[in-house]
């Protein structure tokens, strides 16, 4: 049986924008709507946005952070706030539309009224802090999602796998201290934000729940395959997560101008495939991926077609997790290796 399949997307998503460049635009995901109605007619229930609350914000965010963007929204130099992270009138509400539009994919989810879902949103959010925006986030969508699920429906074993090929320094922050949230991040090493070095496991009761997994730079499909494949499988086993988040950003891409891994366009359904093999196995099919990253826009709309064709896609078996010298040479010495049984 078809997994049922909600995407949420929203036109409200295009108001966050400036008159000038900047590759985080909203021309990144104009054309996928479109598409999207065409090539799927018929196949996927639509969730249009909603505002997070104050208090959803104020989850994971401070109250300080949130004058902040209110304030520098309006001030005349858009960069006042982060030299990447432009901020204008409507920055603030297009990020809360983001933000709560993930909270109803999750509503969506818990309800068992869909199994799987994918948020087409910007801003993206995961290099958000608590206290601090950066690297074009504003609102960390995937961590308030995380915190509404552990409040509102209880949950106490949340996976999060990021896959964009930067670091989640924000959503690894937010989680640093608990073992309720496992934050899993493969990215490119040696790149913006220059966290993520396999040494940071979290802290307190959080200490083993942060896997952090920096590759070289040329790594490819055969590589990430392995490492998301040997990671998950050892972690799904041990930790039986209740639902899985997706981080998923596509600027991995081989023809992503902004860093130099070299994925293809069907790796990000290859991936997709396996997470739901993941789900189907651990948390009764619940997988939510979350847009961040990708700014080369054929790249990144094909890719995200990848991704949605593999989760409409009648139930696939495993995907086949060949050897990688290369990949397994860093997984050798990870410190969490034995905790997780990543063989
Ligand atoms: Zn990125």
């Amino acid at each position: 049986m078809n997994n049922r399949c909600g995407l949420l997307f929203d036109e409200r998503y295009f108001h966050h924008r400036i008159d000038g460049v900047s590759l985080e635009n909203p021309d990144r995901i104009r054309n996928l709507y479109s598409e999207i109605r065409n090539r799927y007619e018929g196949r996927y229930v639509r969730l249009p946005a909603r505002e997070a609350t104050t208090a959803q914000i104020e989850g994971v965010h401070s109250p300080f952070y949130l004058d902040q963007i209110r304030n520098h929204a309006i001030k005349p130099d858009p960069y006042s706030y982060d030299p990447d992270t432009y901020l204008m009138e409507e920055s603030f509400a297009t990020a809360r539309l983001a933000a709560g539009g993930c909270l109803a994919l999750c509503d969506a989810v818990m309800a068992g009224d869909l199994d799987v879902g994918y948020g087409l949103v910007r801003p993206p959010g995961h290099h958000a802090e608590p206290g601090r925006g950066m690297g074009f986030c504003v609102l960390n969508n995937v961590g308030i999602a995380a915190q509404y699920l552990r409040d509102f429906y209880q949950l106490s074993r949340i996976l999060v796998l990021d896959f964009d090929v930067h670091h989640g320094n924000g959503t690894q922050e937010l989680f640093y201290e608990t073992g309720e949230v496992l934050f899993v991040s493969v990215h490119e090493r040696d790149i913006f934000p220059n966290t993520g070095a396999s040494s940071e496991v979290g802290r307190d009761a959080g200490e083993g729940y942060t896997i952090n997994v920096p590759t070289p730079s040329h790594f490819g499909d055969d590589e990430y395959t392995f490492l998301v494949g040997k990671i998950m499988q050892g972690v799904v086993e041990q930790y039986m997560p209740q639902v899985i988040l997706v981080s998923a950003g596509y600027d991995g891409h081989a023809d992503d101008p902004i860093s130099a891994t070299m994925l293809s366009t069907r790796w990000f359904g290859t991936v997709t495939t396996m997470l739901k093999q993941y789900a189907a196995e651990s948390c009764n099919n619940r997988l939510i991926f979350i847009l961040e990253g990708g700014y080369n826009q054929e790249s990144l709309q094909a890719s995200v077609l990848a991704s949605l064709d593999s989760l409409m896609a009648p139930a696939a078996g495993r995907v086949g997790v060949m050897h990688s010298e290369r990949a397994s040479r860093i997984l050798r010495d990870h410190p969490l290796k034995k905790r997780w049984n990543i063989l």
